[in-house]
C-alpha cells in the first residue's frame, strides 16, 4: 500500500484527531508539540486524585451523534450537566439566564411575568433592528438588569473591550429560556470523561505509526520542517505566525491559571463560579473534584482562578477575537496560504482562527481527513 509521511503541529485535539485517522490508515506521523505534555488545552493531570483541568473548565457537549460516539471510544464519559452559578458582588445567581436567575433577580414567579419584566427594561432602551454588536445584543435578549449585574463586567474584563466592540454571536453561545431549568447547553450530549481528558489524547496517538516529540516547537527549526521531505505538514498553531506576522498581527485574549489545594472537601459547592462584577480581576474559579462528583482524596480540593489577560507574542493565544477587523486580517492569511503555503493545511483553533468547542474541533479534523483520504 502506498504511505504518506505526515508532520503535525500540535497535539492537541485536533492535530491528535488527524494523527490518529491518518494512522489507521496506515501512514506515518511525526507530531511536533512545543508543551511539555500533550493534549493542548485540553490536558487534564491527576493531583490528589482529582482529575485538574490544567488550562481552564472543558466541559464536552455537542448535538452531533456522530462526534458523540467518536469520542466514546477513547473514554467512557460520566453524566455531569454543568451548571454554574454567578457571583455578583457576593448575590448569587443560576446560569444560564433562566426562571431561577430571574426569580432570584425580581421575586418574579411565572414565565409570563419575566417576559413582562423583560419586556419593560427593554421599552427603555432604543434599539436597531439587527444588534450590531455583543452589548445591543444582550440588552435586546435580557434587558438591563440582567446586562448590568451578569453580562457587561463579565464580558470586558474577558474580552478585555468594551462589548460594544464584540461581535454579537459570543452572547448567543449561552442559552436563555423561560423554564427553571440550570443546564448551560442546550446540546443533546454532555459529560465529562471519567479519569480526564488526556487519555483521549493518549489514545489517539498510541499507534506504533505516530511519533510524538514533546519540547519541540516548529519555528526553532521552519526551514529545516518544511523541507524534510514530509508529503503534508499539518499546522495546528498561529496562522499569522506561521507567516511571520507578515500582514499585521491577528488579535488573541490570553489567560492566567492559578491551580492551588485547600485543604477542605468542598471549597464552593459548584465545579464553575463565575465572577460577573467588573472590579475582581478573574472570572471564573473551578473547583475541579465537581467535574466528578467530589471523586479525590478525603479533605483535599483544588482551585483554580481564571484571569484574563491582554495577549503578547509571550503569551499563550487561548482565544482568537473574531471580530470584524480581524476577520478580514484572518481573511487574507488565508489567501496568502493558498499561494504560499504549499503542502501545509492549517487546522485547529489557532490554525483556522475560530472560536472552536471540542466538538467543532474534532468535526473539522475529521473532514480535513475526509478530504485528504478521499472518502
Ligand atoms: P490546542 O488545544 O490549542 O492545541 C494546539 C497545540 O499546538 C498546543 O498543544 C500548542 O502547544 C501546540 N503548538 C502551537 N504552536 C506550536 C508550535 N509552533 N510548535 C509546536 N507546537 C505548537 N471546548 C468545549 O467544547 N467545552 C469547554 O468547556 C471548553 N472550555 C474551554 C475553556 C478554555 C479556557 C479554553 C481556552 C478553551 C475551551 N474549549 C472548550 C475549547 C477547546 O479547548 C478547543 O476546542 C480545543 O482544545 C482545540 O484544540 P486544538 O487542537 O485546535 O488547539
Ligand atoms: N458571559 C457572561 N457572563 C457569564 C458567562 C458568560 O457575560 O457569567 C458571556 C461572556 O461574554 C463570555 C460569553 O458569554 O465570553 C461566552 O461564555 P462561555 O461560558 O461560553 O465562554 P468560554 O467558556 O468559551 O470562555
Amino acid at each position: 500500500m502506498f504511505t504518506l509521511n505526515y508532520l503535525v503541529v500540535g497535539s492537541g485535539l485536533f492535530g491528535a484527531t488527524f494523527a490518529y485517522e491518518a494512522a489507521k490508515r496506515g501512514n506515518h506521523v511525526t507530531v511536533i508539540e512545543k508543551r511539555n505534555h500533550i493534549a493542548g488545552n485540553i490536558y487534564t493531570k491527576e493531583i490528589d486524585g482529582i482529575n485538574v483541568h490544567m488550562y481552564g473548565a472543558h466541559i464536552f457537549h455537542t448535538s452531533m451523534k456522530n462526534i458523540w460516539d467518536y469520542v466514546n471510544q477513547f473514554a467512557e464519559f460520566n453524566n455531569y450537566i454543568n451548571s454554574p452559578v454567578a457571583n455578583y458582588n457576593g448575590e448569587m445567581y443560576n446560569l444560564p439566564f433562566n426562571m431561577n436567575t430571574f426569580n432570584k433577580l425580581w421575586g418574579v414567579k411565572t414565565p409570563a411575568e419575566a417576559q413582562q419584566k423583560i419586556e419593560e427594561q427593554k421599552n427603555e432602551l432604543d434599539f436597531p433592528e439587527k444588534p450590531n454588536n455583543l452589548e445591543e445584543q444582550a440588552l435586546s435578549l435580557a434587558g438591563t438588569d440582567i446586562y448590568e449585574k451578569l453580562i457587561k463586567g463579565y464580558t470586558e474584563k474577558q474580552w478585555g473591550r468594551s462589548a460594544k466592540d464584540l461581535p454579537s454571536f459570543i452572547i448567543r453561545r449561552l442559552p436563555f429560556r423561560f423554564t427553571y431549568n440550570n443546564n448551560y447547553f442546550n446540546d443533546r450530549y454532555q459529560g465529562i470523561p471519567i479519569g480526564g481528558y488526556t487519555q483521549i489524547i493518549e489514545k489517539m496517538l498510541s499507534s506504533d505509526l505516530v511519533d510524538v516529540k514533546l519540547n519541540t516547537d516548529f519555528f526553532a527549526k521552519k526551514d529545516e520542517y518544511l523541507n524534510a521531505g514530509y508529503d503534508k505538514i499539518i499546522f495546528t498553531g498561529m496562522i499569522d505566525q506561521f507567516f511571520n506576522y507578515q500582514l499585521g498581527e491577528l488579535e488573541y485574549r490570553s489567560l492566567r491559571f492559578k491551580t492551588e489545594e485547600k485543604d477542605v472537601d468542598n471549597y464552593q459547592g459548584n465545579a464553575v463560579v463565575n465572577y460577573t462584577d467588573a472590579e475582581t480581576p478573574y472570572t471564573r474559579v473551578i473547583e475541579h473534584k465537581h467535574f466528578e462528583f467530589g471523586k479525590g482524596d478525603k479533605g483535599k480540593t483544588i482551585i483554580t482562578h481564571e484571569y484574563p489577560q491582554n495577549w503578547n507574542r509571550d503569551k499563550e493565544p487561548y482565544y482568537p477575537v473574531n471580530n470584524q477587523k480581524n476577520k478580514e486580517l484572518y481573511k487574507q492569511y488565508v489567501d496568502l496560504a493558498k499561494k504560499e503555503a504549499g503542502n501545509v493545511v492549517f487546522g485547529g483553533r489557532l490554525g483556522q482562527y475560530r472560536y472552536y468547542n471540542m466538538d467543532q474541533t474534532i468535526m473539522a479534523a475529521l473532514q480535513l481527513v475526509k478530504q485528504e483520504f478521499g472518502e
